[in-house]
């Protein structure tokens, strides 16, 4: 189903953890609400990259997946407000999230993980920090900024 012109709920909720070890990753309502959000968000990213394909890696997950995968409990990606994407046309994730940190987009959290994007939005009713932080792999601290 799509959620917006270029974004699935199903590519937004896939999970390929969850396919593999056979868990459920449903979203319920509220969720699927979120995602709306975040696809909104992602069509705006798609755009400032040029209209290029993006290549969703993780969108939302449920608390077993979440708990699998080994993400912390209080991630964005638990309440469907968080995307982990590539998009290669454009260039590697360092070259996206830096154009995604020099434009105007609203985000909470901006991080550059080892291998990908991860793009949080805020709660309801909360500001968006606009936080920017990188993570060089599984175990390694979060560093401020984008760091290439
Ligand atoms: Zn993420």
């Amino acid at each position: 189903m799509k959620i917006s012109e270029h974004f699935t709920l199903e590519e937004l909720s896939f999970s390929e953890a969850a396919a593999r070890l056979g868990l459920d990753n449903t979203p319920i309502p509220i969720v699927i609400t979120h995602l709306g959000l975040v696809a909104t968000v992602m069509e705006r990213i798609r755009t400032l990259l040029g209209d290029r394909p993006i290549i969703v890696h993780s969108g939302y997950r449920s608390a077993a997946v979440n708990h699998a995968v080994g993400g912390v409990t209080t991630s964005a990606h638990c309440r469907g407000l968080a995307c982990d994407f590539v998009c290669s046309a454009f260039g590697t994730p360092a070259e996206v999230a830096l154009a995604i940190l020099k434009s105007d987009i609203e985000y909470d959290q901006l991080i550059l993980e080892y291998g990908w994007v991860h793009v949080g939005l805020a709660q309801d009713g909360l500001l968006s920090r606009r936080e920017a932080l990188t993570k060089r792999s599984p175990g390694a601290a979060y560093e401020s900024g984008i760091r290439a």
